[in-house]
């Protein structure tokens, strides 16, 4: 295993990394789940920024995204990504999936950041299958830390114990 790849089980707004990822809708208005637990706890600052980004750009499509503030989060900036919604594997949803972890990596990187934390995109009310979504994310992030210095680090935080399972029987295979 790499030893830049780890995994933890826990509350992605507690880590202590230079940014984190949220999993966000297109709207980037907050929502449920991760989304939910990252606005509340960042504030309305978060809010505010989200809204300036979907005035002048439009909404964040299914596999991009962007970066803001943190609020009240003791990290240095926010990524927000939108992972496709699972509909059975035939439409694009692999792609899309490899798609937005990357563009996550690249925002990382182009900023200079070194440590990031990854939620398990998709796997909540998105619905994508827990041991495909760890595959791809693990690979995807396996394949670019190996060719590129940035980040550094990358922490995979699982919310419930089937993931994390999941991640850390994968990533010993590595
Ligand atoms: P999606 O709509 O992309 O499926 P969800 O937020 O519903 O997004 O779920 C994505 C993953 O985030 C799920 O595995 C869920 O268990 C996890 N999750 C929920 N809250 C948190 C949190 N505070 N920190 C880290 N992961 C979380």
């Amino acid at each position: 295993m790499s030893e830049r790849i780890s995994v933890m089980q826990g509350d992605i707004t507690r880590v202590d990394v230079d940014v984190i990822v949220n999993a966000a809708n297109s709207s980037l208005m907050g929502g449920g789940g991760v989304d939910g637990a990252i606005h509340r706890a960042a504030g309305p600052a978060l809010l505010a920024a989200c809204k300036q980004i979907v005035q002048q750009q439009g909404e964040c499509a299914t596999g991009h995204a962007v970066i803001t503030e943190a609020g009240n989060i003791p990290v240095k900036a926010i990524i927000h990504t939108v992972g496709p919604v699972w509909h059975g594997g035939e439409r694009h949803e692999a792609e899309l999936l490899e798609q937005a972890y990357r563009n996550c990596l690249d925002l990382a990187a182009a900023n200079g950041y070194r440590t990031i934390a990854f939620p398990a995109i998709s796997t909540g009310v998105y619905g994508y299958p827990k041991e495909q979504a760890a595959r791809i994310a693990v690979d995807v992030v396996y394949k670019y830390i190996g060719i590129r210095p940035l980040p550094e680090e990358v922490v995979f935080v699982c919310f419930d114990e089937e993931n994390t399972r999941i991640y850390q029987q994968y990533l010993t295979q590595l």
